[in-house]
């Protein structure tokens, strides 16, 4: 950068007007879907999913145009700044250059509006008047309520019980946008009854309540289901972020040499790096190193095996080729709920499998740290979750120290911390606690994969 330049903000007018669709650039075709009663390659469930997606989930191709009306939504908060962490640099005394792209500018706090917007518009022109959707902490359901609010569509959420008595915020937040939310399991559904029956007291699962927003969606006409991370359309939508931080990083004579970001469904990172590993692919920058950041607790890419297994855990949603700790794997209750889950993004399983990107596991406390020093050198608080990829940005600028080499790094920061702060109390009066990976509680689940016939070409 010239001078001392802090920001690089793009004018709207230099926003993104296609998403960029990794799918025909990819050296090795994605393993297909497979439906989980014939195990045949299947699409998204249509009677679940909006048209749009639908067209975009297997589309071949590499530019996908974003609807004026979405475009517009996005001007509300996009493009968002990339900044330069001179602060942070200088803490760490390395000599390596640190930028962030920072998705916390939205009304919701995350990067998840910019899908959020998109299904809705999408459900909308189908003709539907409802969604619904779960939820862990509520990051994913106070975004849809957000994105049905600018659409006009009723939005029902069910929030896993313990965060729904835990975190009353978010739960206000989607009410305050105008959605219905559930503790999940609730009298609402089939199977919420039948669980309910069985353990009056369960907390709920975030497997739970994605049973129940689909049995939601599959038992009424007027509505769809939405999902907030891991399949292709949904990384689709987050590729908005990265096409501005290239175009960006360009306008700073600025390209990265190392990209990181944290990882739950795979969704915010994806969007940042995709259109960077499309110059790794083509060989124009074959030494970009792309790091993939997960719990150390839940740490499906670096621990999993790569295989086919369900995207829920009733085992109702598709089968798909990924790094999984197994669908009936239940992590520990790290405070990074959007790291959660138990597969991942199969784009990334995917890329990760051909060497273009790689993957760390870290544990909870150090990511704490992370942030905290983050939060008293750059100001911004940010999430639990994006605090896993500042602790191995952190570790890289040390390295870079070490070996006196002055590489970019570009962390993509996902949202901001305001959420959770009681967290951030528990780091501060010593009461965070680091989880083993839970290595017998993953051999069980493993126990469980679907048997696969399907053979790829
Ligand atoms: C949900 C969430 C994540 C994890 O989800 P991805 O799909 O992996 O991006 C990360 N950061 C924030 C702030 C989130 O809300």
């Amino acid at each position: 950068m010239k001078g001392k330049e802090t920001k690089i903000i793009l004018t709207e007018k230099e926003m993104p007007t296609s998403w960029y669709n990794v799918l025909p650039d990819l050296p090795k075709p994605l393993p297909p879907l497979l439906h989980p009663g014939t195990g045949q390659p299947t699409i998204l469930p249509p009677p679940l999913f909006p048209k749009g997606l639908q067209d975009q989930e297997f589309n071949k191709e590499r530019y996908i145009e974003i609807p004026e009306e979405v475009q517009d939504i996005y001007k509300l908060w996009r493009p968002t700044p990339i900044i330069r962490a001179y602060r942070l640099e200088k803490a760490l005394d390395t000599p390596a250059k640190i930028f962030y792209k920072y998705e916390g500018v939205s009304p919701a706090g995350s990067h998840k509006l910019n899908t959020a917007v998109a299904q809705a518009y999408y459900g909308k022109k189908d003709g539907i008047k409802r969604f619904a959707t779960e939820t862990g902490a509520g990051q994913w359901g106070s975004a849809l309520a957000l994105g049905c609010a600018f659409f006009g569509l009723e939005l029902k959420v069910y929030m896993v019980k313990v965060s729904y008595n835990q975190k009353p915020y978010r739960r206000i937040l989607m009410e305050t946008w105008g959605a219905k939310c559930v503790p999940s399991p609730s009298k609402d559904t089939e199977i919420g009854r039948k669980i309910l029956a069985e353990n009056p007291d369960s907390p709920g699962s975030l497997g739970i309540a994605i049973s129940e927003a689909i049995e939601d969606a599959f038992g009424r006409e007027d509505t769809y289901y939405s999902i907030g991370s891991v399949i292709n359309c949904v990384l689709l939508h987050q590729t908005v972020n990265g096409l501005e931080a290239k175009k960006a990083m360009e306008k700073a004579d600025a390209y990265p040499d190392i990209i990181v970001g944290c990882i739950g469904g795979g969704s915010n990172f994806a969007g940042m790096f995709l259109p960077f590993v499309k110059d790794k692919i083509e060989g124009k920058k074959p030494n970009l190193r792309i790091i993939n950041v997960e719990p150390a607790a839940c740490p499906s890419v670096t621990k999993g095996p790569y295989t086919w297994d369900y995207g829920d855990v009733a085992g109702m949603a598709p089968i798909a080729k990924m790094y999984t700790l197994g669908h009936t794997f239940i992590p520990p209750g790290i405070h990074a709920g959007g790291l959660r889950y138990h597969g991942m993004a199969p784009i990334i399983c995917h890329l990760h499998k051909l060497g273009f990107v790689e993957a760390k596991a870290v544990h909870q406390v150090t990511t704490f740290q992370a942030g905290v020093q983050f939060a008293r050198t750059e100001g911004i608080v940010p999430a639990p979750e994006p605090n896993h990829a500042i602790r191995v940005v952190i570790d890289e600028a040390l390295a870079c120290k070490e070996s006196g080499e002055s590489k970019t790094i570009l962390l993509a920061l996902s949202g901001h911390g305001h959420f959770d702060l009681a967290a951030y109390d528990e780091y501060l009066t010593g009461k965070l606690q680091d989880y083993d990976y839970p290595a017998e509680k993953v051999k069980e689940a493993l126990t469980h994969l679907p048997k696969v016939e399907y053979v790829e070409a």
